[in-house]
C-alpha cells in the first residue's frame, strides 16, 4: 500500500499483516510513515495505489465510520476527545457506536442501557477515571485524557485497536500503567497495532514489530530480531 503526498512517498509500497490477536509494533523515525499508516487503515486517508484488508474484506474504499462500524478503533498522535463533555460521557459516545441496530422495544432498549452502563463503569475503573467520571475532558490532566482516550478505543467494542503513541507525555509510572491496559485488551481478544517511540514498552508488551524507514518496511521479527537488525540500528542511529 503507498500514500504520497505531492512528492512525498509517506508510505511507499508498505506489506504489512496484523494477526488477529497479536500486538504489532510499528516503530520508526518521525517522518517514516507511522501516523500515515494509522490514518490509511482508519480511513482518513485514502491509499495512493494498494489495497487494504479487514477480515478477508476489502476497506480501502469505505469512509471512516464505516470502518469503524465494521471493528477498527483507533486513538491519535494529537488527543482527540469531546472537550466539553464529560468523561463519562465520552465513553458512552463511544460505547453507543456498538447499539446500531437495536430493534427499539423498550425493554430491550432498557437491558442494552443498563449493560452499557455496566461496561462504562468497568472500563473507567479499568482507566483509574472513576473518580473523575463528571469531570469535562478538556480539564483533565495530559496523562489521564490519554488514558480517556483508550478507554474509548476500548469502549467502541473494536477487535482492532490503533493506538497511535499512547505512552507519548507519559511518566515512567503512567507507562507501566499503559503496558498493563495493552495486555489486559489483547487478554479481552483485542488486536493491537501499536505506534510507539517509547522502546522499553515496545519491545515489552509486543508479539512482533515493524519498523518503517522513510515509509517502507526494513525489518520485521520479533522483537528481538529487530533489536538485532544492522538496518534498525542505522535507521535510528541515522548513520
Ligand atoms: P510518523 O508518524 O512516522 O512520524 P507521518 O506518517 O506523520 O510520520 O509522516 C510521514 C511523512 O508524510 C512526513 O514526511 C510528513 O510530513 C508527510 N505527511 C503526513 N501527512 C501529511 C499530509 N496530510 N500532507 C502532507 N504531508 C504529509
Ligand atoms: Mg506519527
Amino acid at each position: 500500500m503507498s500514500r504520497h503526498f505531492g512528492g512525498v512517498r509517506a508510505v511507499d509500497g508498505l506489506d504489512l499483516t496484523v494477526r488477529r490477536g497479536e500486538i504489532l509494533g510499528l516503530i520508526g523515525p518521525n517522518g517514516s510513515g507511522k501516523s500515515t499508516t494509522v490514518n490509511l487503515v482508519a480511513g482518513l486517508y485514502q491509499p495512493s495505489a494498494g489495497t487494504l484488508r479487514f477480515d478477508g474484506r476489502d476497506i480501502g474504499t469505505l469512509p471512516p465510520h464505516r470502518r469503524a462500524e465494521l471493528g477498527i478503533a483507533r486513538t491519535f498522535q494529537n488527543i482527540r476527545l469531546f472537550s466539553q463533555l464529560s468523561v463519562w460521557q465520552n465513553v458512552w459516545a463511544a460505547r453507543v457506536v456498538r447499539e446500531r441496530g437495536w430493534d427499539g422495544f423498550r425493554a430491550r432498549w432498557l437491558a442494552g442501557a443498563a449493560r452499557a452502563r455496566e461496561e462504562i463503569e468497568q472500563l473507567l475503573a479499568f482507566s483509574g477515571l472513576a473518580h473523575k467520571r463528571d469531570q469535562l475532558a478538556g480539564n483533565l490532566a495530559f496523562g489521564e485524557q490519554r488514558r480517556l482516550e483508550l478507554a474509548r478505543a476500548a469502549a467502541s467494542g473494536a477487535p482492532l485497536l490503533l493506538l497511535d503513541e499512547p505512552a507519548a507525555g507519559m511518566n515512567a509510572e503512567e507507562i507501566d500503567e499503559l503496558d498493563e491496559r495493552i495486555r489486559r485488551l489483547r487478554e479481552q481478544g483485542r488486536t493491537i497495532l501499536l505506534i510507539e517511540h517509547h522502546m522499553e514498552l515496545v519491545m515489552g508488551v509486543c508479539d512482533r514489530v515493524a519498523v518503517l524507514n522513510f515509509g517502507r518496511k526494513i525489518a520485521e521479527g520479533t522483537p528481538a530480531q529487530v533489536q538485532d537488525d544492522p538496518q534498525v540500528r542505522a535507521a535510528y542511529l541515522g548513520s
